[in-house]
């Protein structure tokens, strides 16, 4: 949005003091998040505002009535952000919301900054519908970019000196499914031509579900062109309880998601595993949490991102019977953030003394090939550089190199 702005000749400001007008970028995922959203909408009353993002797709009523004069934008209409400024900088208002037949333009859509880092969306939305997500309502169904319109950009960021090419959606996994085709196909042309240029592809995460029936192709895919993926495996699994995953919709198994984990196991040995966990869906008994405790014992993730579930309006979850109460919630995930950090120090501290290669993303950083972030002690490589390292130090967060 910015760079589309800029390119209509506005100038960006630090601060809404300084601006004409304001776009708030809002996120529903938490209920916390969304009471920040709704906090900034109504101290930025009577300054034009636009509201963009999650918010308005998810929940217009609420923006309609908290900030009457305020333009809508939500995540498929970001490429009108221009009028959507305009119109409140004219005192009227333009709602731009709702699903749109066209949305290859987010494949190439433009970047504020050419960075070493590039981020590139693979798809919007997804084909699942679990129980407790607020950002299916704003994301809607599955609709993968063409591969070919992935590739151009990819291409161009590599032109443009990108290292490090992540690929992003809500689920990575289901690329394609909606066009006939699947993400090995696009994986394996985005990681050869990343490979001419000598740059790292970040997969971001995959649901289990979605992952399962490509599970084998997918990890072996990562061990051929392991010089060129890094070892990561972001898979939320949410719980390690079945009947919990059955009550939030989650389509698939605790030994589904343990079948994919071993997968990758069997054919990287050491490699970065990430999950996400939410503690106290509804009905979530001790015993369904001990359920998750030993998933999570048997993987020992690398990160754990562990939430406490929130009600979020108009989700089934929201309404279910047998709500946990907040006590056992906060509980329940203390215990995990002791382990959280027992288990990512653990596995970092594995890679003292051994040699890695480090993609130099920064002044004095990068990511090794697990794609763990990598701090240097002594000499510190331009940015731009690949550079192979010795481990010396790690603590839960990151690892400390030399050359
Ligand atoms: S996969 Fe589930 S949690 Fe993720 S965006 Fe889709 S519905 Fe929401």
């Amino acid at each position: 949005m910015k760079a589309l702005l800029r390119r209509a000749g506005f100038e960006i400001v630090g601060s809404e003091d300084e601006a004409d007008a304001t776009v708030l970028l809002t996120c529903i995922v938490r209920d916390s998040v969304d009471a920040r959203m709704v906090n900034r909408m109504v101290e930025l009353e009577g300054h034009p505002t636009v509201v963009a993002g999650c918010f308005p797709e998810a929940y217009p009523d609420r923006v309609r009535k908290l900030r009457p004069d305020a333009s809508l934008v939500g995540p498929r209409h970001l490429d009108r952000i221009v009028e959507a400024v305009r119109a409140v900088l004219e005192g009227s208002r333009v709602e731009f919301i709702g699903d749109r037949e066209d949305l290859d333009w987010k494949a190439d859509a433009p970047r504020v900054l050419p960075g070493l880092s590039a981020i590139v969306p693979i798809c919007e939305g997804c084909p699942n519908r679990c129980a407790y997500c607020a950002v299916k309502l704003a994301r809607g169904d599955l609709r993968s970019f063409s591969p070919e319109r992935i590739l151009r950009r990819v291409e161009r960021e590599l032109e443009r000196g990108a290292v490090e090419i992540h690929l992003t959606a809500q689920d990575t996994a289901a690329y394609g499914q909606d066009l006939g085709v699947d993400l090995i196909d696009l994986l394996e042309d985005v990681v050869e031509l990343c490979s001419r240029y000598g740059a790292r592809v970040r997969l971001g995460m995959f649901n289990p579900g979605s992952a399962y029936p490509i599970a084998d192709e997918l990890a072996d895919l990562f061990a051929t062109w392991d010089d060129v993926l890094y070892r990561s495996v972001h898979m939320p699994v949410q719980s390690g309880d079945d009947e919990v995953l059955r009550r939030m919709n989650r389509n698939y198994t605790v030994e589904e998601a343990l079948e994919i984990y071993r997968a990758f196991e069997r054919r990287l040995g050491y490699f970065a595993f990430i999950t996400d966990v939410i503690v106290g869906f509804p009905g979530e008994t001790e015993e369904a949490f001990r359920n998750t405790l030993e998933f999570l014992e048997r993987t020992r993730p690398h990160i754990l991102h562990a939430s406490r579930f929130c009600r979020r309006p108009r989700t089934p979850a929201a309404e279910m019977e047998d709500q946990v109460p907040e006590e056992v919630k906060l509980r329940r995930s203390r215990v995990l953030h002791r382990k959280r950090l027992e288990w990512a120090r653990e596995a970092n501290r594995e890679l003292v003394g051994r040699r890695v290669e480090v993609t130099v993303l920064g002044e004095g950083w990068g990511r090794d090939e697990h794609a763990k972030k990598s701090v240097f002690r002594g000499d510190e490589p331009e940015p731009g550089e690949r550079v192979r390292c010795r481990v010396v130090d790690a603590c839960h967060s990151r690892l400390v190199v030399t050359t």
